[in-house]
C-alpha cells in the first residue's frame, strides 16, 4: 500500500514538471489519447487546443498576488478605499476584464452588477455587492441565447465571516477560482464561439452564496437559457493537509438527484432509474472526456455528491433553480489554509497565504474549464425533449427528440451505457433524424442517451430522456 502510494507521488511529481516545461508533451499526449478513445473517433478542435496553450500560469500568479494585496476582500469590508477591502478588489478586478474585452472586437461587454443585500445571518446591516460579469456573446444567431458560465469567488474571509478588518488573504479561497477566470477571459475574448460565454466572479460566497444567488435569480426571471454552470472554488494547491501532493487531479463535483426535481420525476426515478444522469451528471462526464482530449496529463475525478460535507459552494444556487451546475476543487484540501486568522502556533503557520498556491497547478484546472467551455460554446444544443417510448413491452429501444435548429447541424448520435457504468461506453451516429429506434437493444439492461453534432465534429453533452407513452 505504502510503495503504491509513494509510487504515485513520484509519478505525480515526474507528470507535473513535465507539464510545467514542455506544453508540446500535451500536445502529444492529446494524440495519444485520442486514438484510446473507446467511444467514437474524434478530430481536435484546433482553436480549443490554442486556448489551452495561450493560458498562463504567470497571469495566474499576478493576480492572485494582486488579490492578495488588498489585505481582507471581506464581503462586509471598506468599498471605497483603493487600496484595500473588497472595493478595491471590485475595481481592480472590473479594469481587468474590462481590458480583456478590449480584444474582443466589441462581443465581450464587462458588467458591475450590483445590488443591495439586506440582513442575513452574515450580514449585519444591508450591504451593497457587486459581482463582476463579463459577457462574451456568441457569433451564431441560433446560439447566441444559450449561456455557459464559470465563476469564482473574489470575497474571502478569516476565522469570523463577520470580522471585515482582520487580513484574509484568501490566496486559494478565492483567489485561485478567480485567477483562472480572469485568465480564461484573457485568452478567451479574442476567440468566436457559437453560444454565449460569462465569465464571472461574484461577492458574499462566504456570507451564503449571495452574488451567485442573485445572478442566478436574475438568470431565472429573465428566462435566461443558462445551459451550465462550472464553480472553481479552492483550485490553489496540490498539497493536501494529509501530506499528498496530487498536481494532475481537480475534483468536479455533480449531483446526481436533482435539487430542484418534481414529485413526478421522482416517481419516475424510483422506478427506472436516473439517479445517476442529471444534467450536472451529465456536464461532469462532458467535463471529463474534453479533458482526455485536450489536456491529458491532468485527470478529472469525478465526485458523485452535489458538495463536500459542511461546505457548499456557489453552483448550489444554479442547482436550485434547475441549472446544470459542478464545482471544481483541488484533491485534497488543507484546512489550515481556508478561513483562518494569519497567525504562527505551536510552530504551525496558519492562514490562506499565496505560498500555498501551485499556481501551475491552478493554470492547468483553468485550462480543463476553458476546454470545456469552449467545447460546449462551440457544439450545438444538447437535444431538447429527448424520450424513450414506452407504449408497448418490446426488447427494442426507441428514442425521440426535438430537432436542433442550428445551420451547421451535422446530426445525432445515440450513447449508451450498463446501468452500472459510470461513462458512456458506446456511440452509433444516427443521422440526421429526430427519432430511433435500436433493435434488439432492451432499455432495461442499458441507459441510452442522445447527443448532437455539428459539420466540424463538435459534439453537445448527452439529453438523458425520459419516458413517454
Ligand atoms: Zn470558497
Amino acid at each position: 500500500m505504502q510503495t503504491r502510494l509513494l509510487a504515485s507521488i513520484v509519478f505525480s511529481l515526474i507528470l507535473s514538471a513535465c507539464l510545467q516545461f514542455d506544453l508540446n508533451w500535451v500536445d502529444a499526449q492529446t494524440r495519444q489519447s485520442r486514438s484510446a478513445r473507446t467511444t467514437s473517433a474524434r478530430t481536435t478542435n484546433k482553436q480549443i487546443a490554442q486556448i489551452v496553450r495561450e493560458i498562463d500560469g504567470r497571469n495566474i500568479e499576478k493576480t492572485i498576488r494582486k488579490l492578495v494585496s488588498f489585505g481582507t476582500r471581506n464581503t462586509l469590508s471598506e468599498q471605497n478605499n483603493p487600496n484595500r477591502g473588497v472595493g478595491a478588489a471590485r475595481d481592480w478586478l472590473y479594469a481587468e476584464f474590462s481590458r480583456a474585452a478590449e480584444q474582443s472586437g466589441g462581443r465581450m461587454t464587462v458588467e458591475k452588477q450590483s445590488f443591495l443585500q439586506p440582513k442575513a445571518a452574515r450580514v449585519p446591516e444591508p450591504t451593497m455587492l457587486t459581482n463582476i460579469v463579463a459577457t462574451l456573446k456568441g457569433t451564431q444567431p441560433e446560439s447566441e441565447a444559450r449561456t455557459y458560465v464559470v465563476s469564482g469567488h473574489y470575497d474571502s474571509m478569516c476565522t469570523s465571516p463577520t470580522d471585515a478588518k482582520c487580513d484574509a488573504p484568501g490566496a486559494n479561497d478565492d483567489a485561485s477560482g478567480t485567477a483562472a477566470v480572469l485568465e480564461m477571459a484573457r485568452v478567451m475574448a479574442k476567440y468566436e464561439f457559437e453560444a454565449t460565454i460569462v465569465f464571472m466572479t461574484v461577492a458574499g460566497e462566504e456570507q451564503g452564496l449571495l452574488g451567485s444567488t442573485y445572478f442566478a435569480e436574475q438568470a431565472k426571471q429573465k428566462h435566461t437559457d443558462v445551459e451550465a454552470m462550472f464553480t472553481n472554488d479552492i483550485i490553489g494547491s496540490s498539497l493536501g493537509g494529509n501530506g499528498v501532493h496530487d498536481p494532475v487531479t481537480v475534483r468536479v463535483f455533480s449531483e446526481g438527484v436533482p435539487s430542484n426535481e418534481s414529485p413526478e420525476e421522482a416517481n419516475t426515478r424510483r422506478g427506472v432509474g436516473g439517479e445517476n444522469d442529471s444534467a450536472s451528471r451529465q456536464l461532469a462526464r462532458f467535463i471529463k472526456e474534453t479533458c482526455q482530449r485536450y489536456v491529458p496529463g491532468m485527470r478529472v475525478m469525478m465526485v458523485y455528491r452535489r458538495d463536500r460535507y459542511l461546505r457548499g459552494g456557489d453552483h448550489i444556487p444554479f442547482l436550485e433553480r434547475g441549472f446544470a451546475a459542478v464545482r471544481f476543487t483541488e484533491p485534497n484540501e488543507d484546512y489550515r489554509h481556508q478561513h483562518q486568522n494569519v497567525r504562527i502556533e505551536n510552530g504551525v503557520q496558519y492562514g490562506d497565504l499565496p505560498q500555498y498556491d501551485d499556481f501551475n497547478y491552478i493554470a492547468n484546472v483553468a485550462r480543463i474549464n476553458a476546454a470545456a467551455l469552449a467545447a460546449l460554446a462551440s457544439a450545438p444544443a444538447r437535444p431538447k425533449n429527448a424520450a424513450v417510448v414506452t407504449t408497448r413491452l418490446t426488447n427494442d429501444t426507441e428514442l425521440k427528440w426535438d430537432a436542433n435548429k442550428e445551420p451547421d447541424l451535422a446530426g445525432y448520435e445515440i450513447v449508451w451505457r450498463e446501468t452500472t457504468s459510470p461513462v458512456w461506453t458506446n456511440t452509433r451516429a444516427v443521422g440526421k433524424v429526430t427519432s430511433f429506434t435500436i433493435k434488439g437493444m432492451s432499455k432495461d439492461n442499458f441507459f441510452f442517451a442522445v447527443r448532437a453534432l455539428d459539420t466540424l465534429g463538435n459534439r453537445s453533452p448527452v439529453s438523458f430522456p425520459r419516458p413517454v407513452r
